[in-house]
């Protein structure tokens, strides 16, 4: 039996590599983009490499920015609550909670959570960052936003347990949330009621 050629076995193998892309997805893939006009892969290669030579991270929340730009919008206004700092797991969260419009703070975002199954410490993720920035600004209240899973819970608890002893008041988003669901997909209106009716851990 012939062997699928390197190029396409290769591409096969990069999809594969996705969150949430098995073997026959990638395959799938793979076989669509060999079939459809070229201009498709190209403007698919395209995007990617802008997307990575474009942007970047913010220095202070690690929210995505444009490359170039030390700090993201959020971070660089001067119309945001300077001393209220939203945590989130990743960038998409914080466009969740942008549509709210309930939230006027700033955000930082971890760019991951603690996850000890999958090898995932405090290091691995932007926590040392955020008790930086909190030991060097005024802050009068961190909220975190942390999905509403066991490794979300977890790293609010790990947060909770640095951040008290620096004298900041540290909240929870409300229950509300589906148990298991992810921030990025809450409706609006849930993301709000959690954001008003977030509680104080203690
Ligand atoms: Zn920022």
């Amino acid at each position: 039996m012939r062997t699928i050629p390197g190029p396409v076995q290769n591409l096969i193998d990069a999809f594969a590599r996705l969150p949430g892309i098995g073997p026959k997805t990638a395959s799938r893939l793979t076989f669509y983009l060999l079939k459809a006009p070229a201009e498709i892969s190209l403007n698919l290669a395209q995007a990617l490499e802008a997307m990575r030579a474009e942007t970047s991270f913010c220095s202070e929340c690690f929210n995505i920015t444009l490359a170039g730009e030390e700090k993201c919008d959020i971070c660089s206004s001067s119309t945001r609550d300077q001393e209220l700092i939203c945590v989130v797991e990743e960038p998409l969260d914080v466009l969740a909670i942008e549509r709210t419009g309930a939230f006027q703070g700033k955000y930082h975002v971890l760019q991951g959570v603690l996850s000890p199954i999958e090898g995932i410490g405090p290091d691995q993720i932007k926590i040392f960052p955020l008790l930086e920035r909190l030991k060097n600004s005024q802050v009068r209240e961190v909220i975190i936003a942390t999905n509403p899973s066991m490794e979300g819970d977890a790293t609010a608890l790990y947060l909770q347990q640095r951040i008290t002893p620096l004298g900041i008041k540290v909240s929870r988003l409300a229950r509300g949330l589906p148990v298991g669901g992810d921030i990025e997909y809450a409706d609006q209106s849930t993301l709000q009621r959690a954001l008003s009716y977030r509680q104080e851990m203690e």
